[in-house]
């Protein structure tokens, strides 16, 4: 017993996948095929990836964003999430890593639910604002350069309606966050993220270490 969250030794987490993983074997694919880019730990864990998806089905999504798409995995474990009208808004730099995932999309039957929107997160999310549709989707990920994170939250927090859901990614940046050593301009701004959530009365928040930190906020 623990009064405290566990510390996840090796043999914890091989237990845990073994017996809690649900991973479709069109996710396990993309994953395997993810490990063998140079940048693969930019990927969630599939156990996050599972647990966004249960979040988008408790609070009934429809309209999600991402700001961060990589590889797609976990665009297409939301797509997965979402009804076959849902909409996900995934948004990324450029196509180099989005390709990578779209065929899975297409096999997984889920890629006419994702939008791609190939623009710096903040353009994309300023202009969905600028078009009116604030208040209008149910579930935000964010998962994209760590400076920018505060501008992002602020965005989501406004793009979301009452009720719905930001997370944020990496947000214990691998344990450097706690590390006073570490101070460069990515833990830093990952540290003034979370406090700034902390201290955010717009929503309820919970920083939930799953993978490498998820930070969930609901919006009040
Ligand atoms: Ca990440």
């Amino acid at each position: 017993m623990s009064t405290r969250t566990l510390q996840m030794t090796d043999a914890l987490y091989a237990y845990l996948l073994e017996n809690s993983l649900r991973e479709p074997d069109v996710l396990k694919r993309l994953r395997d095929r993810t490990a063998e880019l140079e940048f693969a730990g930019w990927q969630i864990a599939p156990e996050q990836g599972q647990f966004m998806a249960l979040l988008v089905e408790l609070i009934g999504a429809e309209r999600c964003i991402e700001v961060g798409t990589f590889t797609g995995y976990s665009a297409l474990a939301v797509a997965l999430a979402l009804p076959d009208d849902g909409e996900l808004i995934a948004c990324d730099i450029s196509d180099e890593y989005p390709s990578i995932g779209r065929p899975f999309w297409e096999e997984a039957g889920v890629v006419h639910k994702i939008d791609l929107r190939l623009a710096p997160g903040i353009e994309t999310l300023n202009a969905l604002i600028a078009e009116g549709r604030s208040g209008d989707f149910d579930f935000v990920f964010i998962d994209a350069e760590k400076q920018t994170y505060p501008d992002y939250f602020d965005r989501a927090v406004d793009l979301v309606r009452t009720g719905g859901l930001i997370a944020v990614d990496n947000v214990l940046w691998g344990g450097s966050v706690a590390d006073p050593a570490n101070t460069k301009s990515t833990t830093e701004a990952i540290r003034v993220l979370n406090r700034k959530v902390q201290a955010d009365e717009r929503v309820t928040m919970s920083l939930v270490p799953i993978g490498d930190g998820l930070l969930v906020a609901r919006k009040r």
